[in-house]
């Protein structure tokens, strides 16, 4: 395609999302019994392995497609506004152009967040094609190093292909904390991804369960120094953050089961990625009951969570659904380990 139809068709796809994602922040702000976002795996195989990260393995097969469609079915039914898959690698499940077409179809927002390692011009391409609202990478280091090899000198070529042919939104997550050697690539990496018209943004690693391992006098520098160029749109760190870098509790409401949901490659419904165990619901049981439940419920996660998704979500509702309810989840490894044991 010529460089002026494609500009002409990014312009198109960017006006369509921008008045998909307006109805959905209107029914957002005027209707609390629907999740506003749900992450789903469709594999939880990964083709890398980063020492900080508890939510992949080597060898899950994928999800087959029906048995998703089905899954995202029912998130219509839940009247859920944004879909994204997760993994894992999603790169990896064969079918992923039709689980996204599937979503679309559902009259929801689509994302994607990968590690970037498998895009090539012609993947971009059929992503632009099936629909593809978002896509966000998580890039960790300048050069890739024993803890990640999510490293800006691999991905860039990746990030130079997203900027000519991708029609949807390329988000570019930095990171700071669990074993991140330089907190000066988080830096370096958010102003590439500036460079190349993307938006940026940065992250806190979490421990097991998502909380908050303290940042470093260095990190919390950087990580404040990101802060400063907030207003100039290099990236997009929010209050809760600031009091993370400074290893303060953050009082909020934790929406998750309720505005937010995580569907996990079993068709359960968990918290967030970092609670797999709670409620651990099937989809397929999950009703506005649900949602209504867990809106009120106070998780005593909270104070210290990094999940950062779920503290966005929660500002929809952060004047009103005081919590009268409360829940204890366990350590996350806590709950494998009964799950292992229960199995065996
Ligand atoms: S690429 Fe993502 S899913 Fe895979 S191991 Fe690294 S952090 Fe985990
Ligand atoms: S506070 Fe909510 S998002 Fe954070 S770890 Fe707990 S359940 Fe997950």
């Amino acid at each position: 395609m010529e460089q002026g139809n494609l500009r002409s068709q990014r312009r198109r796809r960017t006006l369509d999302r921008r008045l998909r994602e307006a109805k959905l922040l209107l029914r957002g702000a005027i209707d609390t019994d629907h999740p506003v976002m749900a992450h789903i795996i469709p594999i939880r195989r990964c083709n890398l392995s980063c020492t900080y990260c508890n939510e992949y393995d080597t060898y899950s097969k994928p999800v087959p497609l029906e048995t998703l469609r089905h899954r995202l079915e029912l998130l219509g039914n839940l009247r859920t506004g944004v879909i994204t898959l997760s993994g894992g690698e999603p790169l990896l499940h064969p079918d992923l152009d039709n689980v996204i077409r599937s979503i679309r179809k559902n009259a929801i927002l689509a994302g994607l967040i990968t590690n970037g390692y498998l895009l090539t011009a012609d993947r971009v391409k059929r992503l632009n094609d099936a629909g593809l609202d978002y896509l966000q990478i998580s890039i960790d280091n300048v050069m890739p190093d024993d803890v990640s090899k999510k490293s800006l000198k691999v991905l860039d070529k990746k990030l130079q292909i997203l900027a000519e042919y991708a029609d949807f939104h390329v988000n570019i997550n930095s990171v700071l904390g669990g074993g991140i050697r330089n907190p000066e690539d988080a830096l370096v990496v958010g102003k590439r991804a500036m460079q190349l018209g993307f938006t940026s943004t940065v992250g806190i690693i979490h421990d097991g369960d998502g909380q908050l391992r303290p940042l470093a006098d260095r990190e919390r520098e950087v990580f404040l120094e990101m802060k400063k160029f907030e207003k100039k749109h290099f990236s997009r760190v929010n209050g809760f953050q600031t009091k993370i870098a400074n290893g303060e509790a953050s009082d909020w409401r934790c929406r998750a089961g309720s505005r937010y949901l995580y569907v996990c490659e079993d068709g359960l419904v968990h918290y967030c990625s970092q609670q797999r165990g709670f409620p651990a619901k099937p989809l397929e049981d999950y009703t506005v009951e649900d949602i209504r439940r867990e809106y009120l419920t106070q998780k005593s996660c909270a104070p210290f969570c990094t999940v950062s998704c779920v503290h966005q979500i929660a500002y929809f509702d952060s004047f009103r659904g005081k919590q009268t309810r409360t829940v204890e989840p366990e350590p996350r490894e806590q709950v494998v380990t009964i799950k292992k044991a229960a199995r065996v």
